[in-house]
């Protein structure tokens, strides 16, 4: 191997260090940072996930409240519930547990969470602030990727970047954020027809396709910062990223593994935007 490993619980470690450290900031001037999650149903990996936001909030010194629900909870008792947290002064971040049960439209939940309790920066009102680029909340994962390839000391400004995944949560954010950050950003999803030669080019990769080592060897340009979203449960019962890690790993200069990269990182994110919620809503920005 002779990419150099970015450590996405290290990093991870630094960036909730950061998100203490403005909370004890807070705390100081009487405001604790509050984070509510909600969580609907008993999706195994979601309670995985959201006992994990808990553990980050106490580790940061954030309060959490986890408020967890029967499968069968009805879309307006969600409704009712998520507009009595908006409602609620001491809670500055509200997050609910995706997926929810078929029978409830997750973009009216989303909807019905005030932007500025909005952590996860999905909001329509999130996404449009951060495509024109006012302040806003980002959407955790991606801005862990950029975070994760800042801290390669790579430069992103006129690179290109090709990001494969076209999802609201985290191909589209994350070709926004580059784009932001001044990398040439092809986006590439299901029907881009020279999908090979474009991540072949690409200085920046950003797998988040949801398909176990769909980026082979052969994808990555010598030299290249390799970002793999992907979380693929395999037959071994193991957790696999959409790189074939060991061929990848030959040719890039920095690769993120799965576990241990991207997934830290989006934890960590979300306690940064809690702190910020809570500074933003006390008048302590
Ligand atoms: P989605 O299924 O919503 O999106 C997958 C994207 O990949 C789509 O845009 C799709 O294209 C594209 N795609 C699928 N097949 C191909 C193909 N053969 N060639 C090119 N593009 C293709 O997934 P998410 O964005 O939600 O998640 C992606 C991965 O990231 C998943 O493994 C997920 O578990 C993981 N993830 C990890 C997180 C973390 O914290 N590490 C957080 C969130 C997600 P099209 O639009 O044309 O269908």
């Amino acid at each position: 191997m002779q990419a150099k490993l970015i450590d996405g619980k290290a990093l991870a470690a630094q960036v909730k260090a950061e998100a203490a450290a403005e909370a004890a900031a807070l705390k100081a001037k009487g405001v604790t940072p509050c984070l509510a999650v909600v969580l609907v149903g008993e999706d195994p990996a979601s309670q995985v996930y959201v006992r994990g936001k808990a553990k980050d909030c106490g580790e940061c010194g954030i309060d959490s409240r986890v408020i967890r629900l029967p499968e069968a909870t009805t879309q307006a008792e969600l409704l009712a519930l998520v507009a009595e947290l908006a409602a609620d002064r001491a809670v500055n971040g509200i997050l609910v547990q995706l997926p929810l049960p078929a029978h409830i439209d997750e973009k009216a939940v989303i909807d019905a969470i005030p932007p500025e309790k909005d952590v996860d920066g999905f909001s329509p009102v999130n996404v449009g602030r951060m495509q024109i680029g006012e302040p806003c909340y980002l959407p955790c994962t991606p801005a862990g990727c950029v975070r994760m390839i800042e801290s390669t000391g790579a430069s992103i400004d006129g690179k290109h970047a090709v990001v494969i995944g076209r999802s609201n949560i985290v191909g589209k954010p994350a070709a926004l954020l580059l784009l932001a950050k001044n990398a040439t950003v092809t986006i590439c999803h299901s029907h881009t027809a020279n999908l090979k030669e474009l991540c072949r080019s690409a200085d920046i990769l950003v797998a988040a396709v949801g398909k176990a080592g769909f980026v082979t060897g052969d994808m990555v340009k010598p030299g290249a910062v390799v970002i793999d979203v992907g979380i693929n449960r395999g037959a071994d019962g193991k957790l696999h990223g959409d790189v074939d890690f060991a061929a990848a790993a030959e040719k890039a200069a920095f690769i993120t593994p799965v576990p241990g990269g991207v997934g830290p990182m989006t934890r960590a994110m979300l306690m940064k935007n809690t702190v910020q919620a809570a500074a933003l809503q006390n008048g302590l920005a």
